[in-house]
């Protein structure tokens, strides 16, 4: 296995010229595959870039790898995705199966290193069936707790801007629960543009494009296998598969399926509650559209900080000075470079045993649930 952390690229740009050059690889078994590249409504040079190629024989199945949806998320969606690339490749069977390789739904954010795209819209919160929900009235929690959520006032020094991070949660704590303010923050909110975990007022120009492929997908094939990358949830040097809600099969299950340790429903009880959420959507999608088709979608999330309540505490507070420094500024240059910092150990370590954990469980996972999948042949098969 590659165990690099060269794999781990420098910027955007270097990340997306990495990626195009996979087209050669892919050609010696898919000879028709294509490289796509749509240009974002934006003066800056950004780019979704995907690789798409179909079975060659007899189409069944299609694998799907998606990365950066949180944008500054996809560093580490990179590393894996070049992962799959050196590494998982040359093991699918090109006669039978196709390929949609996705380098970055969110070209913006990666770049400029923020979770959301340019219009400050959480994609994950974006991806609902229907346009209607994305609803103003929708998590009237938010509301309540939006002065802490989102200071309108530039962030001050850091010593003052823990305080006052400190202050603000020792003051909601007294009128709500951790859990409540918790489920508040990661719903999904539609009507603060300012605010964290805004979900937009319609459908994003990124969200329509994944949209478009996944429709494409589904009427390629009869099974999809779909992969996406995220970073920042659970426990640090451990990668979690979150899978949605409506997977029928039960994390317990789906542990033994693939051989993988850690398994977890998106649900309030094991992760966290959401709508907009875009493997929900894609199993929405089957269900409307193409119910006699076999799929199995997941996410992959790599741990940083770590899954402690104190953990939890201090990625509540990375996500609001983020957003606080974007919208309002900051005047010391130190506050702004903390803050930074903070947010880039979020959702892309630099830690060399913490990139070296993470490949090395991407590696498992991808191995796992390929076999599971039937997307490779067993080692002795
Ligand atoms: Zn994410």
């Amino acid at each position: 296995m590659p165990n690099s952390s060269a794999l781990f690229p420098l910027s955007y740009e270097l990340s997306r010229d990495r990626f195009r050059q996979n087209l050669i690889a892919a050609k010696e078994r898919w000879p028709d595959a294509q490289l796509h590249s749509r240009r974002l409504d934006h003066p800056e040079d950004l780019t979704i870039d995907w690789i798409s190629a179909p079975a060659t024989r007899q189409s069944e199945k299609i694998l799907i790898l998606t990365t950066a949806e949180h944008g500054i998320e996809g560093y580490v969606g990179s590393a894996m995705m070049q992962l799959f690339i050196e590494n998982d490749l040359q093991r699918l069977n090109p006669r039978n199966t196709g390929l949609l390789l996705v380098h970055t739904i969110n070209p913006w954010g990666m770049k400029h290193m923020r979770r959301t795209n340019a219009h400050n819209v959480d994609l994950n919160r974006n991806f609902v069936l229907d346009s209607a929900d994305l609803d103003a009235s929708f998590n009237p929690q938010y509301r309540q707790l939006q002065s802490f959520f989102a200071p309108a006032r530039p962030l001050p020094a850091i010593a003052l801007a823990r305080l006052q991070f400190a202050f603000g949660l020792a003051r909601q704590a007294l009128g709500v629960s951790a859990k409540t303010l918790r489920s508040a923050a990661l719903l999904g909110q539609y009507h603060h543009q300012q605010g964290i975990h805004y979900g937009g007022d319609k459908f994003q120009e990124e969200t329509r494009v994944l949209m478009s492929l996944y429709r494409q997908a589904f009427q390629s094939a009869d099974q999809l296998l779909h992969l996406d990358m995220h970073t920042g949830w659970g426990p640090r040097y451990q990668m979690s598969l979150i899978n949605s809600y409506l997977e029928q099969q039960s994390s317990a299950e789906l542990r033994q399926r693939f051989d993988y340790p850690q398994i977890v429903a998106a649900t309030g009880d094991e992760f966290y509650a959401m709508r907009g959420d875009m493997i929900d959507y894609v199993y929405l999608l089957r269900k409307k559209e193409f119910p006699h088709k076999r799929l199995y979608a997941t996410s992959f999330e790599f741990g940083t900080y770590g899954a402690r309540l104190v953990d939890e505490i201090r990625s509540l507070r990375a996500t609001i000075i983020d957003n606080q420094l974007y919208w309002h500024s900051a005047p010391s240059r130190r506050t702004q470079e903390w803050v930074a910092r903070e947010f880039r150990e979020l959702f892309y370590p630099q830690e060399k045993k913490w990139q070296a954990k993470a490949l090395q469980d991407a590696h498992r996972a991808f191995n796992g649930i390929l076999r599971a999948e039937g997307f490779i042949r067993t080692r002795w098969g």
